[in-house]
């Protein structure tokens, strides 16, 4: 099992969380931070929404299948719905469980939301741009 990770932010619960030591589903990383991103894209994969369907906005899904070029994504709830896969983000991390943890941010430059990477949550500061205003 990876190196456990305690994340202090005093406006959330404090999650606990392994680094990702099973490699079965991705994490987002400096390249990758969305579905978009992914070569591999598994199904169960957990993503957080961010699409066009507002009451499921800001909800963590999974990755189900390709339907035409939608990715379906699946909700606890059973409801079932198809996004642009540069709208479902990647998480932060995925613990040993394999429960995902997601620390999304609103970039301070374009306001898209982003995902912080494991390694960024760690950081005594966090980034304020999201990655493509970082390589910008
Ligand atoms: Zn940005």
């Amino acid at each position: 099992m990876g190196l456990i990770l305690v994340h202090m932010n005093a406006s959330m619960p404090t999650p606990i969380f392994g680094t990702s030591s099973n490699g079965q589903f991705s994490c987002a990383t400096d390249t990758q931070h969305a579905l978009r991103d992914l070569r591999t894209k598994r199904k169960g994969q957990p993503v957080f929404v961010l699409g066009h369907v507002l009451a499921r906005k800001g909800k963590e899904g999974t990755f189900e299948v390709f339907n035409d070029r939608l990715a379906i994504v699946k909700f606890s709830d059973g409801g079932v719905i198809g996004y642009d896969p540069q709208e479902l983000l990647l998480p932060t991390d995925i613990d040993d469980k394999g429960t995902a943890y997601f620390e999304i941010r609103p970039c301070r430059l374009c306001e898209q939301l982003f995902p912080l990477t494991a390694e960024e949550c760690e950081a005594a500061e966090e980034p304020s741009r999201c990655p493509e205003c970082r390589r910008a």
